[in-house]
């Protein structure tokens, strides 16, 4: 089965009676496992409305998702603990999604399980710090103390905590410097291969999908306008 496989998507946002905008007008694509696939568009075309609805964080208005075999739109968030553990989202900005007032050794391990023993926490923290590329202090650190790179690889750090199968990058690269990117797509890439994990790449740069994906959607209004191999596709968004 596919790792994520979406049908005939579409949400609609009601800003209020006479206005409402379609930010998914019916999308339908399938991620196999183990791919890398790529959605690129312009801004506004429906791309972070697309990664709220694969994460569970907003719902559609029609349509159906499918999580490793699995249906989770019109699931009860008691019902997803699954997709919580198997799914991790990495977002553009590191900043945002990093509790300032928290230690990074607290921030990595708080995707793990309740009942994982502090010992075992410990090591788990020191494990994905030095998969991520940063140094074992880092832990005793706050997000502020680090570079815009350097906490993007916290919030990998992070999403790896609970081991997931599926992760989704929403443009992980777009804040950072441009001498840094290739950096962190390269970290990407190996981590990809070495946990075996289904990748989701979402970005407005066609150049970033091409140097990370096999296979990419084009999105424009809310629509898939183009999607096959990443070097027979052809337009930029
Ligand atoms: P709905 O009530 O249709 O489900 P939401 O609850 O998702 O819509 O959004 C609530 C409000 O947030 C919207 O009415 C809108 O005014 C505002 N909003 C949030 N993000 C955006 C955005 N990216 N563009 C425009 N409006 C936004
Ligand atoms: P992208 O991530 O590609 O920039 P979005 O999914 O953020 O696209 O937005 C798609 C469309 O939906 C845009 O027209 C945007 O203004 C609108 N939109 C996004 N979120 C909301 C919201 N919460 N309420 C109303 N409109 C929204």
């Amino acid at each position: 089965v596919p790792a994520i496989e979406v049908r005939d998507l579409r949400r609609t946002y009601t800003r209020s009676r006479t206005n409402s905008v379609p930010a998914l007008r019916g999308v339908s694509f399938a991620v196999p496992t183990g791919g890398r696939f790529g959605i690129v568009g312009e801004s506004g075309s429906g791309k972070s409305t697309l990664v709220r609805l694969l994460a569970a964080l907003d719902k559609p208005s029609s349509g159906s998702i499918w999580f490793r075999g699995r249906q989770i739109d019109g699931r009860a968030e008691r019902e997803l603990a699954f997709l919580r553990r198997e799914l991790q989202v990495v977002f553009q900005d590191p900043m945002g999604s990093l509790d300032p007032r928290m230690r990074v050794r607290d921030i990595v391990a708080e995707p793990l399980d309740r009942r994982t023993s502090r010992a075992d926490r410990a090591d788990r923290v020191a494990e994905l710090l030095a998969a991520v590329g940063l140094a074992a202090e880092a832990a005793d650190r706050y997000p502020h103390q680090f570079s815009g790179g350097q906490r993007q690889r916290i919030s990998i750090a992070r999403a790896l905590a609970p081991a997931p199968r599926v992760l989704i990058a929403d443009e992980p690269v777009s804040a950072l410097d441009v001498s840094i990117r290739a950096q962190i797509l390269d970290l990407l890439l190996d981590l990809v291969a070495r946990f075996d994990l289904t990748l989701l790449l979402v970005s407005h740069d066609l150049g970033v999908i091409r140097y990370v994906c096999d296979t990419v959607a084009v999105m424009r209004r809310g629509e898939i306008v183009e999607h096959g191999a990443v070097h027979t596709v052809y337009q930029a968004p």
